[in-house]
């Protein structure tokens, strides 16, 4: 990450101190296997493609008019599913803008702010964004979390759980007790990659005001192309992220996504079906590559991180993308010498798994 040099002398001086978030990349010159950005390999549902169709030809009109501001019918449906009132969903376009309110509303002018070293590289750029001072918690050798870690001086924490870019998760039980032991303090659980085995700490936000959960629609229900990001608290916290949405941007989640939210929640069994099939792909790679000698941490996303002793990750990153598999691959010190691979089809799993041969059989 480097501060951007902007030139212009029309500049709120806060904005040439930025370290913009790096995406990973998304166009390519030729087809490539895609695995570096943790997308599905498989497209929505049938139910949700065909949603969006009788959508544009019944009511494509409507698409003259807003959409709702809060996402009431959408918000009910996730309420519904998890069991939970309408006054603890809170939804917003893409997981992303809903983490940026809730830096925002919950730990801008609130002292320090605690995230793990190795995480969603999201989280320094808000902060610097929102002008929100860091601590950070150092993993350890083994990319462990250990919340007994957090230092006495942090107002608020957040993490991935799975963690973004390792894959380990941590138990409810065990952030409970954290949460318990620090009512002070508060978090958020960043539930992107929760769907594909970990457990929730949705359940939570029924004991606790010192904690928002949030998921997304972008990476288990195959729909990152849309921005549906969703985030549960406690009412009194819904209200606060809705006072800082409606001071931004009052509709954030447009008609055609609100409909095929709503549809991919109605195709439980298909969604279920397609993480269990990523489950299994993630399970055949992984074995495939420790049978080659790679380290793969136990990873409960959709992604595996890697290192092997013999090949440095920048080397087989860079062997890899000229035979037009593209995974991901960061530069900084602790995970130098790993990288991240999302899991595909077992066709693109077996792509990873001969042209990762055939550069060990190289060297
Ligand atoms: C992918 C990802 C997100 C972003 O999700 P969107 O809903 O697509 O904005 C948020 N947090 C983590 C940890 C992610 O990996």
């Amino acid at each position: 990450m480097k501060n951007i040099k902007i030139k212009s002398k029309f500049l709120n001086p806060l904005i040439d101190t930025l370290q913009p978030y790096t995406p990973g990349q998304q166009a390519f010159q030729h087809p490539t296997c895609k695995l570096n950005t943790n997308e599905n390999p498989w497209g929505p549902s049938p139910g949700v493609k065909k949603a969006i169709i009788d959508y544009i030809q019944d009511d494509g009109d409507n698409l003259k008019l807003y959409p709702e501001s809060n996402s009431d019918r959408l918000r009910k449906k996730l309420a519904t599913k998890n069991k939970i009132k309408e006054e603890n969903v809170f939804v917003g376009n893409g997981s992303d803008e809903v983490l940026a309110l809730s830096f925002l509303t919950f730990f801008s002018g609130r002292g320090n702010l605690c995230f793990p070293d190795v995480t969603y590289s999201f989280y320094p750029s808000l902060a610097k964004l929102f002008e929100i001072p860091c601590e950070i918690l150092e993993t350890s050798k083994n990319f462990k979390i250990n919340l007994n870690d957090i230092s006495k001086n942090t107002s608020s924490v957040i993490f991935p759980n799975p963690n973004a870019i390792t894959g380990l998760g941590l138990k409810k039980n065990y952030i409970e007790k954290y949460l318990t032991l620090h009512p002070d303090v508060f978090f958020i659980i960043d539930e992107a990659y929760v769907d594909f085995g970990a457990e929730t700490c949705l359940p939570l936000i029924n004991h606790y005001k010192n904690v928002l959960i949030i998921q997304t629609f972008s990476k288990s229900r195959s729909l990152a192309g849309l921005r549906i990001g969703t985030c549960y608290g406690d009412p009194d916290l819904i209200n606060a992220l809705n006072a800082t949405k409606n001071s931004f941007n009052s509709y954030p989640v447009d008609r055609i996504a609100s409909i095929a939210a709503i549809a991919s929640i109605d195709d439980q069994k298909w969604h279920l079906d397609h993480i269990n099939k990523i489950i299994i792909n993630r399970n055949y790679l992984t074995n495939k590559l420790e049978e080659l000698g790679f380290k793969v941490l136990k990873s409960e996303g959709n992604f595996i991180f890697v290192t092997h002793k013999n090949v440095k990750a920048k080397e087989l990153y860079d062997f890899l993308y000229e035979n037009k598999i593209v995974v991901r691959y960061f530069s900084s010190k602790k995970i130098e010498n790993w990288l991240r691979i999302t899991i595909g089809t077992k066709s693109e799993c077996d792509l990873v798994i001969s042209n990762i041969k055939k550069k060990l059989s190289e060297i």
